[in-house]
């Protein structure tokens, strides 16, 4: 086969990890007989230094032009001072726009050479942890009304608003129940609705919806805050969880401290189209960033996703999967998830290894 994809390697550790996850790629083209083209794209800080604005039109042409595309991490203190509208994070709001990414998909894997990276007991561990986060990314109180004023009474005053249609749930329950149904055929639906009433259109919408096109899917409920306790009390009980723009991005994060190291897990974002996002979860670590010791496995399993959800090479996809666990198997580990008796590398050489054992 033969596939353009578009790298946007951003800021910080970023041009270090997708460089690591292009090498892995060209390995996988070259066994399996296809064509890879990298088209290297600038958003981000890095954007706003050469054209003065985080998000070009000319990388959001090209990435829509593209078969998908890659992204390593925006951001950094260089720019943090910058308005909001102008900051390197709102190219990649941006671009998810640009190219209709509703739904952000994040497994929290642990993996079985890691067992000692996670904060979690070893016999709670053991039973295996995967939790796939299902988040819906361009609706709720992210992309609501927003505003400030002064009250007369409570003086300097800021609003958020969540607001959800039937159509933005419907869709994000589509992606939920199609994953579910090649997992375990369950999901959880995370909500707030014993205060909300976005949520509680949320959880009509979600049963109705699967009940009528996925009835071999079951949906179980839960509140928000009694599911951020169960991930830490017993996230084996997880497999597929759906949930909100907030919520996700909130319990996501919290599955994959979980896992132990954030620098293993990926994300994919898709819409309509087979041409999606697929990134690291973490941002662009500027503590370490230039220095040769990030880990670029997240990058690297956003890659493999790509592949396996854009491409359809669920062969390739596995093939990756595979090499990280021997690589991390024959004891190999960068600073973040190193442990006694392993043997530290730093980020080209953890790619390099990967490569290797494809
Ligand atoms: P971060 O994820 O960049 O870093 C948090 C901690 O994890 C740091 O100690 C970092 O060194 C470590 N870390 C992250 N990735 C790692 C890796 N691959 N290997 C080893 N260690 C790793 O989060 P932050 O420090 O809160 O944010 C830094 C910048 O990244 C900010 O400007 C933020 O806005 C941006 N950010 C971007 C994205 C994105 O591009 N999708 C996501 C989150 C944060």
């Amino acid at each position: 086969m033969k596939k353009h994809i578009a790298v946007l390697a951003g800021d910080g550790i970023g041009p270090e990890i997708t460089a690591g996850a292009v090498e892995v790629l060209k390995k996988v083209a070259a066994t399996y007989g296809h064509t890879f083209t990298f088209e290297p794209l600038l958003m981000g800080g890095c954007a706003i230094d050469a054209c003065g604005e985080p998000l070009p039109a000319h990388t959001v042409e090209r990435c829509l032009a593209s078969d998908s595309v890659l992204l390593g991490a925006v951001g950094g203190p260089k720019w943090d001072g910058l308005p909001g509208d102008k900051r390197p994070e709102k190219g990649l709001l941006g671009i998810r726009k640009a190219m209709g990414l509703y739904s952000n998909i994040r497994p929290a894997k642990l993996w079985r050479a890691l067992a000692d990276a996670s904060p979690l007991k070893r016999e709670l561990v053991e039973k295996g942890v995967e939790i796939i986060v299902v988040r819906e990314l361009t609706g709720g109180i992210y992309f609501g009304e927003r505003g400030t004023c002064t009250d007369a009474d409570m003086g300097e005053t800021a609003w958020d608003t969540e607001k959800y249609s039937v159509k933005e749930i419907e869709r994000i329950t589509r992606i939920a129940c199609e994953l579910a149904q090649k997992r375990s055929g369950r999901i959880v639906s995370v909500d707030k609705a014993n205060v909300l009433e976005s949520s509680r259109l949320w959880r009509r919408t979600v049963h109705a919806f699967a009940t009528k096109y996925y009835p071999d899917v079951t949906v179980a409920d839960m509140l928000v805050d009694n599911c951020a306790m169960q991930i830490v009390k017993d996230p084996t009980q997880f497999d597929v969880l759906l949930t909100s723009n907030m919520f996700g991005d909130i319990l996501s994060d919290e599955a994959a401290q979980v896992t132990g190291s954030i620098g293993m897990l990926a994300s994919s974002s898709l819409g309509d189209t087979t041409c999606g996002l697929y990134e690291p979860i973490h941002g662009s670590a500027p503590d370490i960033a230039g220095r040769d010791v990030a880990n670029p496995i997240a990058t690297i399993l956003a890659a493999a996703m790509m592949l396996r959800d854009s491409f359809g090479m669920t062969r390739e996809y596995a093939a990756i999967e595979g090499a990280v666990e021997r690589t991390l198997e024959e004891g190999w580990r960068t600073a973040d998830i190193l442990s006694e008796g392993m043997k530290k590398i730093g980020c080209h050489e953890m790619a390099r290894r990967i490569a290797d054992n494809i």
